[in-house]
Protein backbone atom coordinates (compact mmCIF):
# COMPACT_ATOMS: atom_id res chain seq x y z
CA UNK A 1 0.00 0.00 0.00
CA UNK A 2 2.25 2.92 -1.11
CA UNK A 3 -0.81 5.36 -2.30
CA UNK A 4 -0.76 8.43 -0.09
CA UNK A 5 -3.91 10.89 -0.71
CA UNK A 6 -2.20 14.15 0.66
CA UNK A 7 -0.66 13.90 -3.09
CA UNK A 8 -3.46 14.20 -4.37
CA UNK A 9 -5.83 16.01 -2.26
CA UNK A 10 -8.03 18.52 -4.22
CA UNK A 11 -7.66 17.89 -7.52
CA UNK A 12 -10.37 17.46 -10.11
CA UNK A 13 -10.92 13.93 -9.17
CA UNK A 14 -12.03 14.81 -5.92
CA UNK A 15 -13.56 17.91 -6.82
CA UNK A 16 -15.71 15.51 -8.67
CA UNK A 17 -16.27 12.58 -6.00
CA UNK A 18 -16.91 15.43 -3.04
CA UNK A 19 -18.93 18.01 -5.21
CA UNK A 20 -21.36 14.35 -5.80
CA UNK A 21 -21.13 12.97 -2.35
CA UNK A 22 -21.68 16.36 -0.93
CA UNK A 23 -24.81 16.46 -3.38
CA UNK A 24 -25.89 13.02 -2.50
CA UNK A 25 -25.49 14.00 1.07
CA UNK A 26 -27.84 16.77 1.21
CA UNK A 27 -30.36 14.83 -0.43
CA UNK A 28 -30.53 12.16 2.17
CA UNK A 29 -31.01 15.41 4.51
CA UNK A 30 -34.96 16.11 2.75
CA UNK A 31 -35.90 13.15 5.41
CA UNK A 32 -35.79 13.65 9.04
CA UNK A 33 -34.88 9.89 9.62
CA UNK A 34 -31.16 9.24 10.29
CA UNK A 35 -28.97 7.60 8.02
CA UNK A 36 -25.35 6.46 8.25
CA UNK A 37 -22.39 7.29 5.94
CA UNK A 38 -19.78 4.21 5.21
CA UNK A 39 -16.62 5.71 4.12
CA UNK A 40 -14.57 2.54 2.99
CA UNK A 41 -11.00 4.09 1.78
CA UNK A 42 -11.36 7.02 4.04
CA UNK A 43 -7.54 8.58 4.07
CA UNK A 44 -5.95 10.78 6.35
CA UNK A 45 -9.62 13.04 6.54
CA UNK A 46 -7.99 16.36 5.85
CA UNK A 47 -4.88 17.47 4.16
CA UNK A 48 -2.23 20.82 4.29
CA UNK A 49 -2.39 22.32 0.39
CA UNK A 50 1.04 23.94 1.92
CA UNK A 51 3.06 19.76 2.68
CA UNK A 52 5.77 18.64 0.90
CA UNK A 53 3.78 16.16 -1.44
CA UNK A 54 0.99 18.74 -1.89
CA UNK A 55 3.88 21.17 -3.14
CA UNK A 56 5.28 18.73 -5.34
CA UNK A 57 2.87 17.30 -7.61
CA UNK A 58 0.66 20.80 -7.45
CA UNK A 59 -2.27 19.15 -8.02
CA UNK A 60 -4.74 21.02 -6.46
CA UNK A 61 -4.40 24.12 -8.13
CA UNK A 62 -5.59 22.35 -11.01
CA UNK A 63 -8.48 20.96 -8.59
CA UNK A 64 -9.90 22.90 -5.98
CA UNK A 65 -7.89 26.25 -6.92
CA UNK A 66 -9.31 26.36 -9.95
CA UNK A 67 -12.85 26.77 -8.03
CA UNK A 68 -12.15 29.07 -5.09
CA UNK A 69 -9.64 31.33 -4.34
CA UNK A 70 -8.16 34.08 -5.91
CA UNK A 71 -8.24 34.39 -9.94
CA UNK A 72 -10.66 31.59 -10.16
CA UNK A 73 -13.63 34.00 -10.66
CA UNK A 74 -17.20 33.59 -9.95
CA UNK A 75 -19.10 30.07 -10.17
CA UNK A 76 -22.58 31.30 -12.20
CA UNK A 77 -25.12 31.32 -9.33
CA UNK A 78 -26.81 28.36 -9.99
CA UNK A 79 -23.30 26.17 -9.83
CA UNK A 80 -22.39 27.66 -6.76
CA UNK A 81 -25.69 27.42 -5.17
CA UNK A 82 -25.71 23.46 -6.08
CA UNK A 83 -22.05 23.35 -5.28
CA UNK A 84 -22.55 25.50 -1.61
CA UNK A 85 -22.46 22.09 0.42
CA UNK A 86 -19.49 20.65 -1.18
CA UNK A 87 -17.67 24.36 -0.97
CA UNK A 88 -18.85 25.04 2.49
CA UNK A 89 -17.40 22.25 3.59
CA UNK A 90 -13.66 23.08 1.92
CA UNK A 91 -14.39 26.95 3.44
CA UNK A 92 -15.17 25.38 7.02
CA UNK A 93 -12.18 23.69 6.66
CA UNK A 94 -10.48 26.85 6.15
CA UNK A 95 -11.97 28.88 8.67
CA UNK A 96 -14.69 30.68 7.03
CA UNK A 97 -11.38 31.56 3.99
CA UNK A 98 -12.48 31.39 0.14
CA UNK A 99 -8.54 31.05 -0.35
CA UNK A 100 -7.74 26.97 0.62
CA UNK A 101 -4.45 26.00 2.36
CA UNK A 102 -6.30 22.88 3.84
CA UNK A 103 -8.65 20.58 2.20
CA UNK A 104 -11.12 18.09 3.79
CA UNK A 105 -11.13 14.64 2.93
CA UNK A 106 -14.45 12.22 2.04
CA UNK A 107 -14.98 11.81 5.74
CA UNK A 108 -14.23 15.85 6.86
CA UNK A 109 -16.74 16.29 3.91
CA UNK A 110 -19.64 14.41 5.25
CA UNK A 111 -19.41 15.23 9.21
CA UNK A 112 -19.74 18.78 7.83
CA UNK A 113 -22.92 18.17 6.30
CA UNK A 114 -24.33 15.40 8.54
CA UNK A 115 -26.91 16.32 11.25
CA UNK A 116 -26.59 14.89 15.12
CA UNK A 117 -28.85 12.15 14.54
CA UNK A 118 -26.48 10.68 11.13
CA UNK A 119 -23.43 8.43 11.50
CA UNK A 120 -20.23 8.26 10.22
CA UNK A 121 -18.08 5.14 9.52
CA UNK A 122 -14.28 6.28 8.37
CA UNK A 123 -12.70 2.92 7.19
CA UNK A 124 -9.24 3.16 6.30
CA UNK A 125 -6.62 0.09 6.06
CA UNK A 126 -3.09 2.37 6.60
CA UNK A 127 -2.08 2.47 10.12
CA UNK A 128 -0.82 5.67 9.51
CA UNK A 129 -3.42 7.34 7.30
CA UNK A 130 -5.90 6.06 10.38
CA UNK A 131 -4.01 7.60 12.82
CA UNK A 132 -4.13 11.22 11.08
CA UNK A 133 -8.07 10.19 10.54
CA UNK A 134 -8.37 9.66 13.86
CA UNK A 135 -7.18 12.87 14.82
CA UNK A 136 -9.06 14.44 12.04
CA UNK A 137 -12.28 13.17 13.45
CA UNK A 138 -11.75 13.83 16.66
CA UNK A 139 -13.75 12.96 19.38
CA UNK A 140 -17.03 13.16 17.00
CA UNK A 141 -19.74 11.16 18.12
CA UNK A 142 -21.16 10.59 15.31
CA UNK A 143 -18.06 8.92 13.70
CA UNK A 144 -16.59 5.45 14.43
CA UNK A 145 -12.92 5.07 12.66
CA UNK A 146 -12.01 1.81 11.95
CA UNK A 147 -9.13 -0.37 10.19
CA UNK A 148 -10.56 -3.37 8.06
CA UNK A 149 -9.91 -4.23 4.70
CA UNK A 150 -12.44 -2.16 2.88
CA UNK A 151 -14.21 -5.54 1.28
CA UNK A 152 -14.53 -7.13 4.89
CA UNK A 153 -15.83 -3.58 6.35
CA UNK A 154 -18.65 -3.43 3.64
CA UNK A 155 -19.45 -7.23 4.63
CA UNK A 156 -19.18 -6.60 8.68
CA UNK A 157 -21.55 -3.07 8.34
CA UNK A 158 -24.29 -3.49 5.62
CA UNK A 159 -26.86 -3.34 5.89
CA UNK A 160 -27.15 -0.42 8.61
CA UNK A 161 -29.36 -0.33 11.69
CA UNK A 162 -30.47 3.11 10.00
CA UNK A 163 -31.79 1.04 6.81
CA UNK A 164 -30.73 4.48 4.70
CA UNK A 165 -27.06 5.00 4.30
CA UNK A 166 -24.92 6.31 1.20
CA UNK A 167 -22.04 4.21 1.11
CA UNK A 168 -18.50 5.35 -0.40
CA UNK A 169 -16.26 3.25 -2.26
CA UNK A 170 -13.15 5.13 -3.71
CA UNK A 171 -9.72 2.89 -3.82
CA UNK A 172 -6.55 3.88 -4.57
CA UNK A 173 -6.40 1.61 -7.69
CA UNK A 174 -3.23 0.57 -7.01
CA UNK A 175 -3.47 -3.08 -8.38
CA UNK A 176 -4.08 -3.99 -12.12
CA UNK A 177 -7.64 -6.12 -11.03
CA UNK A 178 -8.70 -3.04 -8.75
CA UNK A 179 -12.22 -2.92 -11.08
CA UNK A 180 -12.72 -6.96 -10.98
CA UNK A 181 -12.77 -6.43 -7.20
CA UNK A 182 -14.94 -3.48 -7.20
CA UNK A 183 -17.18 -5.09 -9.43
CA UNK A 184 -17.25 -7.66 -6.59
CA UNK A 185 -17.53 -5.70 -3.78
CA UNK A 186 -20.70 -3.99 -5.31
CA UNK A 187 -22.49 -7.29 -6.03
CA UNK A 188 -22.09 -8.61 -2.64
CA UNK A 189 -22.76 -4.82 -0.66
CA UNK A 190 -25.73 -5.49 -2.69
CA UNK A 191 -27.29 -8.49 -2.04
CA UNK A 192 -26.68 -6.99 1.77
CA UNK A 193 -28.25 -3.79 1.32
CA UNK A 194 -29.92 -3.27 -1.62
CA UNK A 195 -31.78 0.24 -1.15
CA UNK A 196 -28.31 1.76 0.00
CA UNK A 197 -26.79 4.66 -2.37
CA UNK A 198 -23.41 3.92 -3.61
CA UNK A 199 -20.86 6.08 -4.57
CA UNK A 200 -17.92 4.41 -6.56
CA UNK A 201 -15.22 6.36 -7.78
CA UNK A 202 -12.93 4.88 -10.60
CA UNK A 203 -10.43 6.50 -12.66
CA UNK A 204 -10.09 6.91 -16.29
CA UNK A 205 -6.60 6.18 -18.03
CA UNK A 206 -7.23 4.28 -20.89
CA UNK A 207 -11.05 4.36 -21.39
CA UNK A 208 -11.09 0.30 -22.95
CA UNK A 209 -11.05 -1.13 -18.93
CA UNK A 210 -14.05 1.21 -17.90
CA UNK A 211 -16.32 0.34 -20.93
CA UNK A 212 -15.38 -3.33 -19.63
CA UNK A 213 -16.21 -2.29 -16.42
CA UNK A 214 -19.84 -1.08 -17.39
CA UNK A 215 -20.29 -3.77 -19.37
CA UNK A 216 -19.75 -6.05 -16.62
CA UNK A 217 -21.91 -4.08 -14.50
CA UNK A 218 -24.76 -4.85 -16.84
CA UNK A 219 -24.41 -8.30 -16.41
CA UNK A 220 -24.81 -7.55 -12.40
CA UNK A 221 -28.25 -7.14 -10.87
CA UNK A 222 -27.02 -3.63 -10.34
CA UNK A 223 -30.12 -1.02 -10.18
CA UNK A 224 -29.63 1.31 -12.98
CA UNK A 225 -26.66 3.17 -12.07
CA UNK A 226 -25.93 7.15 -12.96
CA UNK A 227 -22.78 6.94 -14.92
CA UNK A 228 -20.52 10.63 -14.22
CA UNK A 229 -17.57 11.24 -15.74
CA UNK A 230 -15.29 13.48 -16.72
CA UNK A 231 -12.10 14.00 -18.75
CA UNK A 232 -9.64 17.15 -18.11
CA UNK A 233 -7.80 15.84 -21.05
CA UNK A 234 -8.62 13.69 -24.01
CA UNK A 235 -7.02 9.74 -23.34
CA UNK A 236 -3.92 9.52 -25.66
CA UNK A 237 -1.73 9.20 -23.09
CA UNK A 238 -2.96 5.85 -21.31
CA UNK A 239 -0.40 6.16 -18.59
CA UNK A 240 -2.03 9.75 -17.26
CA UNK A 241 -4.99 9.90 -14.92
CA UNK A 242 -7.40 11.73 -17.87
CA UNK A 243 -10.23 11.92 -16.51
CA UNK A 244 -12.08 10.36 -13.70
CA UNK A 245 -15.67 8.31 -13.17
CA UNK A 246 -18.23 7.71 -10.56
CA UNK A 247 -21.25 5.47 -10.95
CA UNK A 248 -24.05 6.00 -8.21
CA UNK A 249 -26.38 3.28 -7.22
CA UNK A 250 -29.71 4.66 -6.20
CA UNK A 251 -28.96 7.52 -6.83
CA UNK A 252 -31.02 10.51 -5.95
CA UNK A 253 -34.05 11.11 -8.71
CA UNK A 254 -32.31 14.65 -8.36
CA UNK A 255 -29.12 13.91 -9.18
CA UNK A 256 -28.81 13.31 -12.40
CA UNK A 257 -30.34 17.36 -13.30
CA UNK A 258 -28.23 18.84 -10.74
CA UNK A 259 -25.22 17.25 -12.48
CA UNK A 260 -26.34 18.46 -15.58
CA UNK A 261 -25.86 21.85 -14.27
CA UNK A 262 -22.63 21.76 -12.29
CA UNK A 263 -20.46 19.41 -14.80
CA UNK A 264 -20.41 22.29 -17.94
CA UNK A 265 -18.78 24.36 -15.72
CA UNK A 266 -16.60 21.85 -13.81
CA UNK A 267 -15.21 20.74 -17.15
CA UNK A 268 -14.34 24.00 -18.38
CA UNK A 269 -12.46 24.78 -15.40
CA UNK A 270 -10.63 21.94 -14.84
CA UNK A 271 -9.67 20.95 -18.22
CA UNK A 272 -5.59 20.73 -18.58
CA UNK A 273 -6.30 22.63 -21.72
CA UNK A 274 -8.48 24.87 -22.64
CA UNK A 275 -11.79 23.30 -24.50
CA UNK A 276 -10.25 19.78 -23.69
CA UNK A 277 -12.35 19.36 -21.14
CA UNK A 278 -15.40 16.81 -21.55
CA UNK A 279 -17.97 15.25 -19.56
CA UNK A 280 -20.44 12.32 -20.04
CA UNK A 281 -23.74 11.95 -17.59
CA UNK A 282 -25.73 8.38 -18.25
CA UNK A 283 -28.45 6.73 -16.38
CA UNK A 284 -29.25 4.50 -18.90
CA UNK A 285 -27.27 1.02 -18.99
CA UNK A 286 -26.02 2.06 -22.31
CA UNK A 287 -22.20 2.58 -23.02
CA UNK A 288 -20.84 4.46 -26.30
CA UNK A 289 -22.53 7.67 -25.90
CA UNK A 290 -20.71 10.94 -26.66
CA UNK A 291 -18.62 12.56 -24.23
CA UNK A 292 -19.84 16.26 -24.44
CA UNK A 293 -16.94 18.77 -25.48
CA UNK A 294 -16.93 21.62 -22.94
CA UNK A 295 -16.06 23.84 -26.02
CA UNK A 296 -19.45 22.97 -26.88
CA UNK A 297 -20.83 24.11 -23.69
CA UNK A 298 -24.30 22.58 -23.51
CA UNK A 299 -25.64 19.73 -21.78
CA UNK A 300 -26.05 15.77 -23.29
CA UNK A 301 -28.06 13.53 -20.93
CA UNK A 302 -29.46 10.42 -21.57
CA UNK A 303 -32.16 8.20 -20.00
N1 LIG B 1 -11.87 8.77 0.20
C1 LIG B 1 -10.75 9.67 0.48
C2 LIG B 1 -11.19 11.08 0.16
O1 LIG B 1 -11.97 11.25 -0.79
O2 LIG B 1 -10.77 12.00 0.86
C3 LIG B 1 -9.53 9.30 -0.31
C4 LIG B 1 -9.13 7.86 -0.20
S1 LIG B 1 -7.73 7.37 -1.10
C5 LIG B 1 -8.21 7.53 -2.74
C6 LIG B 1 -7.75 5.63 -0.85
C7 LIG B 1 -7.41 5.18 0.55
O3 LIG B 1 -7.69 3.78 0.66
C8 LIG B 1 -5.96 5.34 0.95
O4 LIG B 1 -5.87 6.13 2.10
C9 LIG B 1 -5.46 3.91 1.23
O5 LIG B 1 -4.56 3.84 2.32
C10 LIG B 1 -6.75 3.20 1.55
N2 LIG B 1 -6.76 1.76 1.27
C11 LIG B 1 -6.04 1.07 0.35
N3 LIG B 1 -6.41 -0.23 0.32
C12 LIG B 1 -7.41 -0.36 1.24
C13 LIG B 1 -8.22 -1.44 1.66
N4 LIG B 1 -8.09 -2.66 1.11
N5 LIG B 1 -9.16 -1.22 2.61
C14 LIG B 1 -9.31 0.01 3.16
N6 LIG B 1 -8.56 1.09 2.82
C15 LIG B 1 -7.64 0.90 1.85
Amino acid sequence: MNYRHSYHAGNFADVLKHAVLARVIAYMKQKEAPFRVIDTHAGAGRYALTSPQAEKTGEWLGGIGRILGAGTGPLPPAVERLLAPYLDAVRQANGGSDTPQRYPGSPAIALSLLRPQDALVANELHPEERRLLQQAVGRDRRAKVMGLDAWVALKALLPPKERRGVILIDPPFEVRDELARVQEGLAQSLRRFAGGVYVVWYPIKDPRPVARFHAALRKLAVPKPLIVELMVQPPTDAERLNGCGLLVINAPYTLKDELSSILPELSRRLAVVASAGSFRLESSNETGIPRVSAAKRRTRTST
